[in-house]
């Protein structure tokens, strides 16, 4: 019944993986942090099976978009904290507690909400806060919350905090205001009561940009996402390469087709491509339908017997075209590789995002729909 994927198929390299997690647990337990993985959008693309792995391996808290997204790793059957980041509705506060999810409250309307459906359960659900230092996007402003929010909060029998946090806007850009971001942080929780009345909580706000640049930003948790998938946040490479962390997602596909094309002529719609010389093409099936930005037209590389040749032309919804002029040999049915290593050569996420002007999390979420095999 399964399609066995043999036109396109994406690699997880569990071993790498494995490897990120643990050098990235080491790193942060040097600054006191643990690391909560993130893992919404289907692990960035990769799968949310990579989740179980993760848990078997260590990791005890993740943090995911959607009540759906942690609905569905309990399904497969992950057994570790689940953090729901990205807010919620009223009605899907049953499945929140069913599915045993902590929520991030970002809103008062959630925050009621919660309450209210908790208490009419008789339950007790534990919560994080999350707080708008100048994202601008979920959270609350500190102005906008009664001077004595947490006091409510302590005596409410149905609500726990958990934890309280703020997510930084440009932390791979901006140290200025990163900084000062952090600052705003750290200033409204110095306004809590220190007197021990309010429980413990966690306190966090890394992401994985600012894991990497401002070490002293890590506090209780670390949210770290792309770093664990070994890609750099701010798109160089060398951040993630220089801590040893490795790409697990690599790309590849197969030749569908190998002829002969004479000097001057046209390849792909809209004629983007007229060959120079006489030149050898394969034609590959992977296209924009499947992941791959149309925006990389006439601007990628991918690899063939471990050397770099160009895409000729327009992608298709389901198919490019490469050159393989100077590739001796080359057959029907040959392994391309449009994302991952060949012996010496690499192509890197961070290089695709770079040529069709992106960032690296786009890049790999937008592969998320490749049949993937889970290399062992
Ligand atoms: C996605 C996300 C992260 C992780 O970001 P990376 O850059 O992938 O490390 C951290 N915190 C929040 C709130 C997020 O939404």
């Amino acid at each position: 019944m399964e399609n066995t994927g043999s036109h396109l198929w994406m690699e997880i390299d569990t071993q790498a993986l494995q490897h990120n997690l643990l050098t990235l647990q080491k790193e942060a337990g040097r600054s006191n942090s643990e690391v909560m993985g993130v893992v919404k959008a289907d692990a960035y693309g990769h799968g949310i099976e990579v989740v179980k792995l993760l848990f078997d391996w260590g990791l005890k808290r993740v943090g995911v978009a959607t009540v759906e997204e942690g609905c569905n790793l309990r399904k497969i059957g992950f057994r570790g904290e689940i953090l729901v980041l990205g807010g919620f509705f009223s009605e899907e506060i049953d499945s929140i507690l069913d599915n045993d999810l902590v929520p991030v409250v970002s809103c008062f309307e959630e925050g009621r909400s919660l309450a209210e459906k908790v208490g009419h359960r008789g339950e007790t659900v534990k919560f994080h806060l999350k707080i708008d230092t100048g994202m601008g996007r979920g959270g609350f402003l500190e102005r906008d919350l009664p001077a004595d929010w947490w006091r409510k909060v302590i005596q409410s029998p149905f609500l726990s905090l958990a934890g309280i946090m703020t997510h930084f806007s440009c932390a791979e850009s901006d140290r200025e205001y990163t900084e000062s971001q952090f600052g705003q942080f750290l200033t409204f929780l110095s306004h809590l009561p220190q007197d021990g009345t309010l429980p413990p909580f966690l306190r966090h706000c890394s992401n994985s940009a600012a894991f990497l640049l401002f070490p002293e930003m890590r506090l209780d948790l670390s949210r770290l996402g792309i770093a664990l998938f070994g890609v750099s946040p701010t798109g160089d490479a060398r951040l993630v390469v220089d801590c040893s962390l490795r790409p697990v997602m690599a790309i590849k596909t197969r030749i569908k087709n190998i002829k002969t094309l004479p000097a001057n002529f046209r390849v792909g719609y809209g004629s983007t491509f007229v060959t120079s010389r006489e030149t050898k093409v394969a034609v590959v099936s992977l296209g924009y339908a499947q992941g791959l930005f149309r925006s990389l037209s006439n601007r990628l590389e991918v690899l063939v017997r471990g050397k770099r040749v160009p895409a000729l032309g327009t992608i298709s919804m389901d198919q490019m075209v490469i050159d393989v002029s100077g590739i001796e040999g080359v057959k029907r049915g040959e392994v391309v590789t449009v994302l991952g290593r060949e012996g010496e050569e690499e192509i890197r996420v961070e290089e695709l995002a770079h040529r069709c002007g992106t960032i690296p999390h786009e890049i790999l979420c937008s592969f998320r729909r490749v049949t993937k095999k889970i290399c062992r």
